[in-house]
């Protein structure tokens, strides 16, 4: 079904580490796009509800509302027929069905726009990540600031002990570390 008539679609994603900058490179795309008068419909996964179950919101307190929801596949059908560009939040807490999902959105000539961690605590590739970076168009890579030397940051470091993967928290949880500073947790 072409939903956007006459116009190709495609996928981008913005991936890093936290603190890296991906929710306020969202927003601001989001921005340009509604300045340039194009239908935005803004979800993201229901589970961080760090600062607003409903917005998405950067560490910096920029936001934007949204929708939350915890199956990827809803937004089929929650998007609007007019909608050109779908930005999606917090990508890696999704199933391996955002894949195809977003391959759907972009198919039907949309713009999509997924921000998420591509690395775990662990260092180790974050769910459906590596093959929403493959079936991307646009890949945006960013680094943060390492909490411990001050050069650039690929990694999340978890200060806890948890060994769950998905811990929700920010700065009293989570820091960002280069690859000299960053600790892998004991058995990753
Ligand atoms: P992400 O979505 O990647 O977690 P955000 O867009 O929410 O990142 O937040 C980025 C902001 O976080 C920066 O602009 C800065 O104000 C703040 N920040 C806090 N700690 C760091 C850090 N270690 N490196 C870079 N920015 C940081």
């Amino acid at each position: 079904m072409q939903v956007v008539h006459g116009k190709t679609g495609w996928i981008e994603v913005i991936c890093g580490p936290m603190f890296s900058g991906k929710s306020e490179e969202l927003i601001k795309r989001i921005r340009r796009a509604q300045i340039a008068r194009r239908r935005v419909q803004i979800f993201k996964h229901g589970i961080d509800a760090r600062y607003d179950a409903t917005s998405i919101v950067s560490h910096s307190q920029q936001s934007l509302p949204g929708i939350a929801l915890t199956h990827v596949t809803d937004i089929l059908d929650l998007v609007d027929d007019r909608t050109e560009l779908v930005a999606i939040d917090e990508g890696q807490f999704f199933g391996p069905e955002i894949v195809e999902v977003t391959n759907k959105l972009a198919n039907q000539g949309r713009r999509v726009i997924v921000a998420g961690l591509d690395l775990d605590y662990r260092g180790e590739p974050f769910g459906p990540m590596p093959q929403l970076l493959c079936s991307a168009e646009y890949v945006t890579k960013q680094l943060a600031i390492c909490m411990v030397c001050g050069d650039p940051a690929n990694f999340t470091q978890r200060l806890s002990e948890s060994t769950a993967q998905v811990l929700v928290g920010a700065q009293e949880t989570y820091e960002a570390r280069c690859r000299r500073h960053f600790e892998p947790p004991a058995g990753a």
